[in-house]
């Protein structure tokens, strides 16, 4: 499933090696997006130092500190408002935020809302294994309805989310989907997503061996396939929804949508139109010490 790396990618690979010792379950596929991250960020030609990699608490959030890269490690819920303002303040660096489904769609969904909306220029990966894994398996939002977690062991009475919906009606202008063990479809995601202009937004289904028993590594083998290679072009959002909601037999992975024409939220700044300069510069080179001291 994977595309050979040549031995000069291998040795930028390393660059983002980090010797601190992973602690997932074994069979987690936080394995495979973490290599995918890595190897989507050397197939870009992106070296540690020139990408700001940010996280939220969850089983995917101590990623953060299992490879290099300038790295924030933030608050649960709240990474898409972070790694947005760094972006806005730099521009001139990629900036990728890693969320879990639990609080990216509970209390971080005001946050995902707001950042697909206002097209910041940056990417979301949303690890989607249908649990809060840290926390022991408890139920999140798209947890199927009636499953039994441990937190609820006769299922939740809440009806599902359907995530897909929920993003294509807030008109993204960027949708992929792609699963944990596919790591040539996640890479390739990845470069695209990082690529575009405003916010890419991408689903990667992660199977949870430890308590996710409805996703499992089988399953999504089975049912995830790659639109693009049998037909879909990304340009249709209608089409693009109605194919990413439809799960009941496959999975369609790959670009699902993609909309270049719209400006992301910098470009539609009018107080940053002409600059030359970042904000993260301009700090630098003005006293701002002036304001500081007036309520001192
Ligand atoms: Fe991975 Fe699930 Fe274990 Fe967390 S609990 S490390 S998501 S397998």
């Amino acid at each position: 499933m994977s595309i050979p790396l040549d031995s000069s990618s291998a040795k930028k690979m390393h660059a983002y090696h980090c010797a601190n010792q992973c602690t997932w379950c074994d069979g987690c596929g936080d394995y495979g997006i973490w290599t995918a991250v890595k190897r989507s960020l050397v197939e870009s030609g992106i070296a540690p130092h020139q990408v700001l990699l940010c996280y939220d608490v969850g089983c995917h959030g101590n990623t953060s500190d299992k490879l290099l890269g300038y790295r924030f490690h933030g608050l649960h819920g709240r990474v898409i408002p972070f790694a947005a303002g760094a972006k806005l303040a730099n521009p001139k660096i990629p900036v990728l935020a890693f969320g879990g489904d639990g609080a990216s769609f509970s209390e971080g969904v005001g946050h995902l809302v707001h950042g697909i909306r206002s097209n910041y220029p940056m990417t979301f990966v949303l690890y989607n294994n249908g649990n809060y894994g840290l926390t022991t398996g408890q139920a999140s939002s798209l947890t199927q309805q009636g499953q039994p977690m441990n937190s609820s062991p006769n299922g939740i009475p809440e009806h599902t989310l359907n995530a897909m919906d929920f993003v294509f009606s807030l008109e993204p202008t960027f949708v992929a989907r792609a699963w944990s063990g596919d790591i040539a479809m996640m890479t390739r995601v990845l470069k695209a997503a990082i690529a575009h202009r405003g916010f890419a937004f991408v689903d990667i289904l992660q199977a949870c061996p430890t308590y996710n028993y409805f996703a499992t590594h089988e399953m999504l083998l089975e049912r995830c396939y790659d639109a693009n290679t049998e037909g879909h072009k990304p340009v249709d959002a209608a089409k693009a929804r109605h194919l990413a909601m439809d799960t009941s037999k496959r999975i369609a992975c790959g670009i699902l949508y993609q909309c270049e024409d719209i400006p992301s939220f910098y470009e539609r700044l009018e107080p940053r139109r002409g600059r030359r300069t970042t904000v993260a510069e301009e700090v630098e080179i003005v006293d701002t010490g002036k304001w500081e001291r007036m309520f001192q």
